[in-house]
């Protein structure tokens, strides 16, 4: 059994996997570029281990425990013991590409390398490697800690023997694993941005307010959140982008863009990140 574990990534999504590793027990590595950034990703860990102590999920032992057993650094070398390693970097093909080749260089070659991009192809990524075979998609939600599914995507070389040492781990993580092949948006995304795009196209039409969009969604679906303030939360240029691998992926013309979701990331109205989507945020 996997006991040690490398993670890419020291942002929104890595220091959420880094986290939920450590709570189950693994050694964690947890890398990112820059110095900042590990710290940035080390203080978001202790934070969010902090208010799991405050509401009673876990003890200060526990936490601490947990914390002591992340690593960190802008080193790539301590990930070459680590038997698993999850990837999650900037969505670039090229910075992927990069950091692949690398790891496959340096780990050994029975390691499962792991990505939990959200829509670049799995095969493709895989093929990056001498190992496809050993290579496979682990998508969480964010956040990481909170949410149970992990979409586990198959690639097309990925074997069987990868698939079940994967989803082994996510269940170790306490998650709930559910298997999907490689194809664009998986099945998360696939489903839920044109939820969303067709909710921005509903609000361009003038069939109703964002709030009336929401509401419907709310109340009528039981949906926690309504689509266009989960866009805004999501960032409406991550879901520019989905949709464009969706349409360039699949071909079909339903999945275009809405030309008002184009139009509201070229004035930089991207979301809550940038104080203004859908809604307006003073924080
Ligand atoms: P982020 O921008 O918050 O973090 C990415 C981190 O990777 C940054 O800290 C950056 O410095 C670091 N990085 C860049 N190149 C690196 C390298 N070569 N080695 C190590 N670190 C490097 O991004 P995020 O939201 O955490 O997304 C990470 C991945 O997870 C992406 O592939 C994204 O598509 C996917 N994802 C995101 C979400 C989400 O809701 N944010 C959900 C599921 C999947």
């Amino acid at each position: 059994m996997i006991e040690k574990v490398a993670v890419m990534g020291a942002g929104t999504m890595g220091n959420g996997i880094a986290q939920v590793f450590a709570q189950s027990g693994f050694e964690v590595y947890l890398r990112d570029i820059e110095d900042a950034f590990v710290e940035r990703g080390r203080g978001a860990i202790e934070k969010s281990l902090a208010r799991l102590v405050k509401k009673e999920k876990l003890t200060d032992d526990e936490a601490k425990a947990a914390f002591a057993r992340v690593s960190s650094g802008t080193e790539l070398e301590p990930a070459k013991d680590a038997p698993f390693v999850v990837e999650a970097i900037i969505e670039s093909t090229d910075a992927k590409r990069s950091i692949f080749e690398e790891l496959d260089r340096i780990t050994a070659k029975e390691a499962i390398l792991a990505s939990n991009t959200s829509s670049i192809s799995i095969t493709k990524l895989g093929a990056m490697t001498s190992r496809p075979d050993r290579f496979i998609g682990m998508h969480f939600m964010n956040p990481v800690p909170v949410m149970k599914l992990v979409e586990i995507i198959r690639g097309l070389g990925t074997s069987n023997e990868t698939y079940r040492v994967t989803e082994e781990v996510a269940k170790k993580l306490g998650k709930i694993p559910v298997e999907v092949n490689d194809a664009p948006g998986f099945v998360a995304n696939r489903i839920l941005m044109p939820l969303i795009n067709e909710a921005i196209f509903a609000y361009m039409e003038g069939v109703a307010t964002p709030e009336a969009i929401d509401t419907v969604m709310k109340l009528g679906m039981n949906h926690p959140m309504g689509p266009l303030t989960l866009a805004d939360f999501i960032g409406l240029d991550i879901c520019l982008s989905v949709m464009e691998v969706l349409h360039d992926g699949i071909g079909d013309p339903k999945y275009r863009p809405c030309p008002l979701l184009k139009k509201m990331v070229d004035a930089g109205y991207l979301g809550r990140k940038s104080g203004k989507g859908f809604y307006e945020y003073s924080d």
